[in-house]
């Protein structure tokens, strides 16, 4: 072989006897095939088989393996961020003229892409209550083609009533699905529970070092691969080995680092709820949040992320405040090492239920920091809005 062939040429290295724990991070466009035949019946080797990056490299498979077995179901496949595993796995399912029903506390760039996008195509886009099976009763006809869960759901951690609603919705004869990014697979397992598919952000806990995107669709039958495995496909959506082994070690470190951040919000939520600026903390551990009994029910545990209704005197100084946070930072997305709070709006969000209490929630999400330190710059915002008005000094 001549230097230059020498030069592309990938040498014949032993790969027998060397077994690592983890993973290596398949990169690969291309993948060749030992002859003609095999090249031309690459399309028979199934969902399962490698015929091409896109679809596919033991890097993800191995990823998708683990999701599958924690969210008991029987597939899943790996899109480049949360938003994509929600969008793809619905437009997958709907066509022109079917319905979707969405939880009115879904994630709010689901709502958008449901009101812009599928409503674009033909498809009625309409918005149950959460946590009111009879608005769904109401609203379910025989057109609808997908019931849309969140549960909790966003900001204001509503639970809904997952085998309920799948019973609902089967009867019907339409699917069920659950983005399940707050509770994970640890905590919550949707299919278990009736939902068809789950969607999990692993931009969030499941990575957990907030340095990259990606999301999960996992189905709970057969019949539901091929729909999503071709969407996938046409669209030419995939995602880097890269990023699949950084998700691949944060994911062995999750059941830690869910724990520490479920202990510190627990710790930081039982001294907030006291405190006179605030209202009511929203998170359903706590007995006398609404869905509570459901979530004991259902759910295997918490995780750190909650919000904080404030006092109506406090609010207008609320987000000024903010900036006096030292270890607490502020952003969106969350489930990383570090702590973030992000002012966040409900009523723009809404629009099958009434939001009544004051427009702006505060949401926290308890990072792996040491929760003394979180409470003492909590004390500190607190303090700052105690300053910034005299009158809820005096409703101490
Ligand atoms: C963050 C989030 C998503 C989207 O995840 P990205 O990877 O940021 O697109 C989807 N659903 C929920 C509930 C989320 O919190």
């Amino acid at each position: 072989m001549k230097d230059l062939t020498q030069c592309v040429v990938t040498p014949d290295v032993k790969t027998d006897g060397f077994e690592a724990l983890g993973v290596a991070t398949h990169r690969a466009s291309t993948i060749v095939f030992k002859n003609a035949e095999a090249y031309a019946t690459r399309g028979q080797r199934g969902h399962e088989g490698y015929t091409y990056g896109l679809y596919g490299t033991p890097t993800t498979r191995t990823l998708e393996a683990k999701l599958t077995a924690l969210e008991q179901g029987v597939r899943t496949f790996l899109v480049p961020s949360g938003q994509a595993a929600n969008s793809v796995a619905i437009l997958s399912l709907m066509k022109a003229g079917d319905k979707i029903l969405i939880a009115d506390t879904s994630y709010p760039p689901v709502r958008d892409f449901a009101n812009r996008d599928l409503s674009r195509f033909g498809v009625e886009v309409a918005y149950y209550d959460p946590v009111s099976v009879e608005d769904l009763k109401t609203k379910i006809d025989d057109r609808t083609k997908l019931v849309w869960c969140e549960s909790p759901g966003s900001t204001t951690m509503e639970i809904q009533d997952l085998p309920a609603i799948a019973e609902i919705a089967h009867r019907h004869g339409a699917l069920v699905g659950c983005d399940n990014t707050w509770a994970t697979p640890l905590n919550y397992k949707p299919l278990a529970l009736g939902a068809d598919l789950v969607t999990e952000a692993l931009t969030k806990y499941i990575s957990g070092h907030s340095d990259l995107l990606m999301g999960s669709i996992t189905v709970r039958s057969e019949e539901l691969i091929t729909p999503i495995r071709s969407t996938l496909g046409r669209f030419g959506i995939g995602v880097s080995p890269d990023d699949a082994t950084l998700v691949l070690r944060g994911m062995e470190t999750l059941g830690v680092r869910l724990k520490h951040a479920a202990d510190g919000a627990a710790k930081l939520i039982d001294w907030i709820e006291r405190h006179p600026l605030v209202e009511r903390v929203l998170f359903p551990s706590l007995p006398a949040f609404p869905g509570h009994d459901i979530w004991k029910r259902d759910f295997l545990g918490v995780s750190g992320v909650f919000s904080v209704v404030l006092k109506p005197a406090a609010v207008p100084h609320a987000a000024a405040a903010l900036d006096v946070l030292k270890t607490i930072a502020i952003g969106a997305s969350w489930g990383g090492t570090r702590s973030l709070i992000a002012p966040m709006p409900v009523r723009q969000n809404r629009s099958a239920t009434n939001w009544v209490e004051d427009d702006l929630v505060l949401r926290i999400s308890v990072g792996l920091e040491d929760p003394a330190d979180l409470q003492t710059d909590i004390e500190t915002f607190f303090d700052d809005i105690v300053c910034r008005t005299g009158t809820v000094a005096r409703a101490r």
